[in-house]
């Protein structure tokens, strides 16, 4: 029995999902899948682990999939609370930590966590309840759960050892899950919570910003925040860094004074040391998304989590469920996280900016790049709905009613939209032979599987079936494609990896995969400055940090692995600017940090991944037993031969040719260099190594296009 404090059950009668609670358990008893709908804030992700706790399937662990770490983590610690029992026992799992025990019962987990028991144990033994949350996110690895686990239920029900399967939506578009032939041969029943949602006004735009939509947003939350009657407000935007500006242009129209009413001064780097004042009339606070920027969004290494600092964002989320103090107002400036994953209580007015950041590859060239576009209808109104949880609401909207009319319906699953080599590679391994007959909720496109099994074959990780069988079968998995499969990194890294070990360049290798898969290492110095001093504290660091890549990348053959040799430089932290001697890397400092133009999130990151590779290296050949050296030294010249060889493995159909003196006379074609794909030049970003050398060939991790279509990671290559 559950032990509830009369506070929390009192919390959990208003749930709409508490009315509903026998008709799911009744749905749960009768069907082996069942799926749920129920707006944000209806109590689905707390309550329904509840419900199946008490009901009595927690003989194995109820497990629950996020796609986000930071929903596991708060989710698992609300649990816990509401139910009175120990995390010992309501515990989580995210990629680099957890706290789960053998006592554990209801296991929160990112749904890259559950991708890897899966290949460990294919029928999930130990589970007697899988739940998908956020089902309608249709993030690429929540798609393909669905998808292994319409097999592995029917499966255990067969064994004897029956288990359930339950996916929960924020939206009542569930075809893909429930009118899907080939994944449920009877459709699973849907139980529709229905949430008691006031009724919330739009407003839309007369006009719609073009450019500053931020600053439209920062004018509006001002004048609701001066004329309108109390209430939270939320505001949505596309990444941390119109988060923080917003934040910061908010705080100094609302300034700080003790005593008087005005804003708190909340600064979230260091957030915990700052009191919170009574009779402060306004409060601040903001959400980040787990480095939802383009920093680590689409970092395809890991399966499925995306790295942060979780102990700080759990704190900053915590907050957000106090109530604000007598007389204040909350004002929460957010990205996509709290469309539907966290409902902050209190809110009465949306700000929605109607834009979202993805990231798109083109499938042809692999050129990827950070775009803003119009969100769609769909996720437009799960942000306006926001506004109405706890009375009627209002939205503003940041764009005409004729613009919402142009948006898209619904936006598309992740899988539709990005390379699948890794996915296709974990699926052979799971012996999952004909990829293309997955049971996808949505499928990728032929083409796009195709290609990920040309690069699979290319990298050695398949063989390719004899000439006249190839029709019938598809590629194998190989030996050296199980090992590739068991690192928790895209294929390309993977390959490296698995040579690294043949040379005695390990820890090196490993060095530089976990840079490189780290997005964006160094601080971006080119921002725009927020005041005079910062200005010049750039422009200083900027020139540090020049001279800093000239040393690192300028010497004998270390000129050759490029930006890859800054890379190994900055994870040795070996600072040679007059052979000062070996920086403890274990000791990376904030302070060293900055002074360096390095990102401090990035290093921890990759700190995190080294010691991560490290172990999964050995667990796959435990003869090497390399371990992770905080004083590496740099590695000789014969080293950094071989490194770029293993390098070239991985990324040798990155191949890029400087472009020759005749061609160079268009001069867009000026310092640009050729690929096999493409008609256009791609160019050496001035922040490379490589950017004065230009040299003949290259090879490069991806080419972004921003301003110009850039290569990143580039590393030369010598004519044979
Ligand atoms: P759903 O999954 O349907 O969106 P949830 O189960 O996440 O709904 O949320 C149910 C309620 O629990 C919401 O009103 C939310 O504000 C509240 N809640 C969730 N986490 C916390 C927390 N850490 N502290 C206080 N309230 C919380
Ligand atoms: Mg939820």
């Amino acid at each position: 029995p559950v032990h509830r404090s009369s506070e929390i059950q009192e919390a959990r009668l208003k749930l709409p999902v508490l009315a509903e609670e026998q008709v799911i358990m009744e749905a749960v008893k009768e069907n082996p899948a069942v799926v749920i709908c129920g707006e944000t804030g209806s109590g689905k992700t707390t309550q329904v682990p509840q419900f199946l706790y008490e009901a009595g399937y927690a003989s194995g662990i109820i497990g629950i999939t996020e796609p986000r770490r930071v929903a596991a983590v708060s989710m698992s610690q609300r649990v816990a609370k509401e139910m009175n029992l120990s995390t010992r026992v309501v515990s989580y799992q995210i990629r680099y930590e957890g706290n789960v025990t053998e006592d554990t019962k209801i296991k929160f987990m990112t749904d890259g966590v559950l991708l890897k028991e899966i290949q460990k144990d294919f029928l999930l033994q130990r589970y007697s309840v899988i739940i998908i949350d956020e089902a309608h996110e249709r993030s690429v690895y929540t798609d393909i759960l669905i998808g292994l686990l319409s097999r592995i239920v029917p499966l255990r029900n067969k064994r004897g050892m029956p288990m359930k399967l339950l996916v929960m939506s924020a939206t009542l578009r569930v075809e893909d899950f429930t009118e899907n032939q080939r994944l449920f041969r009877t459709p699973p029943p849907v139980v529709k919570v229905d949430a008691r949602q006031f009724p919330v006004t739009i407003h839309f735009n007369k006009r719609t910003p073009l450019e500053d939509y931020t600053g439209e947003a920062f004018h509006k939350t001002c004048k609701i925040h001066r004329m309108l009657p109390s209430g939270g407000i939320l505001v949505f935007l596309t990444g941390q860094a119109e988060v923080h500006s917003l934040c910061r242009r908010l705080r100094k129209a609302f300034p700080f004074r003790r005593g008087h009413s005005s804003l708190p001064r909340i600064d979230l780097d260091n957030y915990s040391a700052l009191p919170l004042d009574e009779g402060d009339e306004d409060r601040e606070a903001e959400v980040r998304e787990e480095e939802e920027d383009n920093d680590d969004e689409g970092s395809d290494l890991d399966l499925g989590d995306h790295p942060a600092n979780s102990g700080k964002i759990q704190k900053e989320i915590l907050r957000v469920f106090r109530s604000p103090p007598p007389g204040a107002r909350l004002c929460v400036v957010a990205t996509n996280v709290a469309e539907t994953s966290l409902t902050i209580p209190g809110i009465k007015y949306v700000v929605d900016c109607g834009r979202v950041k993805k990231r798109f590859y083109d499938r042809v060239t692999g050129v990827s790049s950070f775009k803003v576009t119009w969100t769609s209808q769909a996720s437009a109104n799960q942000r306006a709905g926001r506004a109405g949880r706890t009375e009627p609401g209002h939205c503003y909207r940041l764009y005409s009613s004729a613009v919402f009319g142009d948006f898209s319906l619904f936006s598309e699953a992740e899988i539709t939209r990005r390379p699948v080599e890794d996915l296709v590679l974990q699926m052979k391994d799971l012996n999952i032979e004909k990829v293309v007959n997955f049971p996808f909720p949505t499928s990728p496109s032929a083409e796009a599987l195709v290609a990920a099994e040309q690069l699979l074959v290319s990298l050695g990780a398949l063989k390719e079936p004899p000439q006249m069988e190839r029709a019938r079968l598809s590629c194998p998995i190989t030996p050296l494609g199980r090992a590739m499969a068991s690192f928790p990194v895209a294929p390309r890294y993977a390959k490296m990896l698995a040579l690294g070990k043949q040379q005695d360049c390990l820890p090196y290798t490993i060095a530089v995969v976990a840079a490189m898969t780290v997005r964006e290492i160094f601080e971006d110095l080119d921002r725009p400055a927020g005041s005079e001093d910062e200005s010049q504290k750039l422009t200083q660091r900027r020139a540090r940090l020049t001279q800093m890549k000239k040393l690192w990348a300028g010497q004998g053959a270390s000129l050759l692995l490029g930006d890859l040799m800054v890379l190994i430089e900055h994870v040795c932290a070996y600072v040679t600017a007059g052979a000062v001697g070996a920086c403890e890397f274990a000791g990376c400092t904030p302070k060293f940090c900055e002074e360096n133009g390095l990102r401090y999130k990035a290093m921890l990151e990759i700190r995190r991944l080294r010691a991560q590779l490290t172990n999964a290296v050995n667990a796959v050949c435990p003869e090497v037993g390399v371990f992770v050296d905080p004083k590496m030294t740099p590695p000789t010249e014969h080293q950094v031969v071989c490194l770029r060889q293993i390098i070239l493995a991985g990324l040798g159909d990155h191949l890029a040719r400087r472009v020759q003196a005749e061609d160079a006379l268009d001069p867009k074609w000026k310092n640009g260099y050729k690929t096999p794909l493409m008609d256009d030049p791609v160019f050496i970003h001035p922040n490379s190594a490589l950017f004065k050398t230009l040299p003949e060939f290259v090879v490069y991790q991806e080419i972004m296009e921003t301003t110009k279509m850039y290569m990143r990671g580039v590393s030369a290559v010598e004519a044979e």
